[in-house]
């Protein structure tokens, strides 16, 4: 029973709010007691090196994994945690399921159902886990597959689409839910550089003109710089460094940072 985290946020608080958070694999520490908010229609960037929890963050945020402590909040409201008399406990499996529905997460591996067609992986979840009738789901997902630019494709299957045409279905699907809140790991780290614009462009546009909130770890310091409100820097579970781009990019305080900027930067 957790008592010391409140069991509603205040009025006019974060989309997103981890409070404390830690998760561990065995001995490693992987998040040590994390606290990061996420305004509504932030644009909030993670960047590190490997290992330094940047998955994890967004696995734990997906409900993927469980943390052994603190809060997740989504929307006011404890994600990873239930409310019981006067305190906290650990989310069940119904509670996660349904606030799981608000979370729409884009993976760097397109993760897309193989033996569906690109319209049919778009209209499976608001069916299954939403109730929403075929039409209405089908009349969505082809809106969303044209806001991707992938209608004229919605009948292929993912085999016969390109991995930059797969992330843009895959993009698609995970907008289908309406989440609050949309997750984004590396996911152009297993394109082609030619079909990387693509992509990015979806991306751009649902920033800009469909004012989404959205958690992003990069790899591309110049796309992060050019769309993100923040950019966290982490750096062994925790955020050593965050700030604007222009703050981070031009003007690192922590040595970390700088470190690891001087070596991506040098690298590309
Ligand atoms: P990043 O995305 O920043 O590269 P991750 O969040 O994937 O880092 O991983 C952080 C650390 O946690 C790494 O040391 C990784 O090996 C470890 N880790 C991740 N997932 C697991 C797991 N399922 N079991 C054990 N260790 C894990
Ligand atoms: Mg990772």
């Amino acid at each position: 029973m957790d008592t010391k985290h409140p069991l509603v946020l205040p009025e006019g608080g974060p989309l997103v709010r981890f409070a404390d958070v830690t998760k561990r694999y065995g001995d490693l520490t992987v998040l040590d007691q994390l606290n990061l908010d996420v305004g509504h229609n932030e644009m909030v960037s993670i960047i590190g090196p490997s290992g330094s929890g940047k998955t994890t963050v967004l696995r734990v945020l997906m409900t993927l994994e469980a943390i052994n402590d603190g809060v997740i909040y989504l929307d006011g409201d404890p994600l990873t945690h239930m409310p019981k008399g006067n305190g906290l406990v650990v989310a069940n499996e119904k509670y996660l399921r349904q606030k799981r529905t608000g979370i729409g997460m884009v993976f760097q591996q397109f993760n897309l159902f193989p033996h569906m067609t690109a319209l049919q992986n778009c209209i499976e979840a608001p069916i299954q886990v939403l109730g929403m009738n075929r039409d209405e789901a089908e009349d969505r997902a082809i809106d969303l597959l044209r806001l991707v630019g992938m209608y004229e494709k919605k009948d292929q299957h993912p085999s016969r689409l390109s991995g930059g045409q797969q992330q843009r279905v895959a993009i698609a699907r995970a907008l289908a839910m309406r989440p609050k809140v949309m997750l984004l790991d590396e996911v152009t780290s297993a394109l082609d550089p030619e079909v990387i614009g693509e992509v990015l462009n979806v991306i751009r546009s649902l920033n800009s003109e469909h004012n989404l909130t959205m958690i992003m770890v990069t790899h591309q310091m110049g796309f992060a710089r050019e769309i993100s409100d923040r950019v966290c820097f982490f750096y062994a579970g925790k955020i050593a460094e965050q700030g604007t781009p222009d703050q981070l990019f031009d003007d690192p305080q922590n040595d970390r940072t700088k470190q690891f900027l001087r070596a991506v930067l040098d690298a590309n």
